[in-house]
């Protein structure tokens, strides 16, 4: 009997599944105060004084139990950034979009978020930014709608 090579079958798809979770305590007490009140916080903790943005429940430095927000002025420095090109139906922005890493004042981690109210071509690691929030908020990080530079 002659042996069959087979090529591998391989099926293509993309699958969007609606979901929801909690996001505990802490990121709660973060998205209701930029909500309401526009103000960014940040998790220090309490044992090693690092300060955690966005803020965490538990310190990744000293592992201590974090509790209480304090109050950051929103104000960052731009780390890097990329112009983003590719679509994909995931995305909360049409591209082309720039997107970057922003370390708050005051706080010792930084995150990612979109960078706006600027020529792409005039962005620049080092650059400060402020948030621009939009008018509906709705207790999750879109409340910010981009960082800008400070004008
Ligand atoms: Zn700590």
């Amino acid at each position: 009997m002659e042996a069959v090579k087979k090529d591998p079958v391989i099926f293509e798809g993309f699958v969007i599944m609606p979901y929801k979770y909690s996001v505990g305590s802490m990121a709660s007490k973060f998205f209701i105060k930029i909500r309401d009140s526009k103000v960014i916080t940040a998790a220090k903790c309490p044992k090693c004084g690092m300060v955690n943005f966005p803020p965490r429940s538990v310190c990744p430095k000293c592992f201590s139990k974090v509790e209480d927000l304090v109050e950051l002025s929103g104000k960052g420095t731009l780390e890097t950034f990329t112009i983003v090109h590719y679509e994909s139906p995931v995305q909360a922005l049409k591209p082309p979009y720039a997107i970057g890493v922003i370390k708050m004042d005051g706080a010792d981690t930084a995150m990612t978020h979109f960078i706006g109210g600027v020529d792409a071509r005039a962005i620049k690691a080092g650059m400060k930014l402020e948030p621009v929030f939009k008018d509906k908020r709705e207790a999750n990080i879109l409340d910010i709608e981009y960082f800008q530079p400070v004008k």
